[in-house]
């Protein structure tokens, strides 16, 4: 490799959500290995983040591993057009037996933000195949679905890129994000804004898409599991779809296998990604139910528009088989619950520190919400002089690592978090 190839990536290659100008600092991963990261100059850092959600095994699993190199020395890659595949079979039962109850279409596609623009055009083609064409869907404020266009069209509007886009996003209706907290007591009329937003727009709706208990991006609260259930309850009264994102959510982040079943509810459809493949590959999945499936089926068009070149490659399709099998003795269980506990002891002393606002655990997943807005370049150089690889962004610092992590690394990661609230230079005054 070149040996300016740092000055290279800078000049040349963009990074998620960075300037070409005054680009974010990059550090440079040489290899990852269960919890930890090490870069170029040998340090090496405990991962706090699972590559955003991803990384559930840590890193370099000798299961997944063995089974992509079992892959790759049969395919990598086939088209999924008029060919079918084992891993694809494999994976596909697989997921029909875990997600909750009665979905069982399953439409294989690259990225999480694809995965979503499935799911809008199988609302949007079922309600044209049932000779009722709408178009809007209903969506939470502080939600984040990804950065495709129809995915950017159901963020909060105000909280994300709607307004650079504006001119260009199809506009759909909002309603507040759940106000009840995972963990409080539900209140008759927690849910005033929404069942009065569909008691009046619901006739114009195709379907209500949300995160299921975590909003994630868009500012990692957790709300009560009722919510879900009334939400459930109404689509049904009004004939609307229902579709769960996933993505963030999905094996075993919340403590469950998918946040939905927080509630015991099952969507219309569900979308699914990140932590499928362990964190290897790039691969998402949309299930649906039959009827659905075969109401889009039965139209014009006579089929489902929509086929990626990359569409069930069997390389990643063989790391989700690896991935999902590491997952079905449910021993992370009792490892979340663990890292919950741990989070929980570590983090919820810092409600009292005067630069937080406030603290959220659920599962494994742990959240810092801070008063002043994070200088995160600041921050990140010195969590990494730590020795700790933790990505903050606006006013959180939060933590979701590996299933695996053990208990000395997760507490370096907590103490890096409450030692780094006592720098005024972490913040932007
Ligand atoms: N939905 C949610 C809830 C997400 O967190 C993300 C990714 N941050 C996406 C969708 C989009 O996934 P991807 O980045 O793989 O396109």
């Amino acid at each position: 490799m070149h040996p300016d190839y740092l000055a290279f990536d800078r000049r040349h290659i963009w990074h998620p959500y960075t300037s070409m100008i005054h680009p974010l600092p990059s550090y440079p991963v040489i290899s990852a290995a269960g919890c930890e990261l090490t870069l170029s100059d040998g340090r090496r850092l405990v991962d706090g983040m699972s590559s955003w959600w991803a990384a559930i095994h840590g890193y370099n699993h000798p299961v997944i591993n063995q089974a992509m190199n079992d892959q790759i020395s049969h395919m990598s890659h086939v088209m999924f057009g008029g060919i079918t595949h084992y891993p694809a079979v494999e994976l596909c039962q697989r997921l029909v037996a875990l997600v909750p109850s009665g979905l069982e279409c399953v439409f294989l596609a690259d990225s999480g933000s694809v995965a979503i623009e499935v799911a809008m055009k199988m609302a949007l083609q079922y309600w044209q195949a049932s000779g009722k064409p709408r178009r809007k869907f209903l969506a939470l404020r502080q939600g984040y679905h990804g950065d495709t266009f129809g995915a950017m069209s159901v963020c909060d509007p105000d909280n994300s890129m709607h307004r650079l886009y504006n001119n260009y996003l199809p506009t759909h209706l909002f309603v507040d994000s759940p106000q009840r907290r995972f963990g409080e007591t539900w209140h008759a009329g927690d849910d005033l804004n929404l069942s009065t937003t569909l008691a009046t727009h619901h006739a114009s709706l195709t379907a209500v898409i949300l995160e299921p208990i975590v909003q994630g991006a868009g500012g990692m609260h957790f709300y009560h599991p009722h919510y879900l259930r009334l939400v459930r309850e109404l689509c049904d009264q009004y004939g609307l779809l229902l579709i769960a994102d996933e993505i963030a959510t999905g094996f075993g982040r919340t403590g469950e296998w998918f946040a939905c079943d927080h509630a015991g509810i099952s969507p219309d459809i569900i979308c699914v990604g990140k932590a499928l493949t362990g964190g290897t590959m790039t691969l998402s999945a949309t299930l649906t139910r039959r009827h659905v499936a075969e109401t889009i089926s039965n139209s014009d068009a006579g089929c489902f528009m929509h086929g990626p070149t990359f569409m069930g490659n069997p390389l990643a399709c063989a790391a989700a088989n690896a991935s999902i099998s590491l997952l079905e003795d449910e021993s992370w269980r009792p490892r979340v619950a663990a890292i919950a506990a741990q989070l929980r002891a570590g983090l919820l002393p810092l409600l009292d520190h005067p630069q937080v606002r406030d603290v959220r655990v659920l599962g494994a997943i742990g959240v810092v919400e801070t008063k002043l807005p994070i200088a995160v370049s600041t921050l990140q150089s010195w969590f990494v002089d730590q020795g700790v690889w933790i990505r903050p962004f606006g006013s959180y610092i939060y933590l979701m690592p590996p299933y695996i992590i053990n208990v000395e690394a997760l507490q370096r990661l907590l103490y890096a978090i409450a030692g780094a609230l006592d720098y005024q230079n972490h913040f932007i005054i």
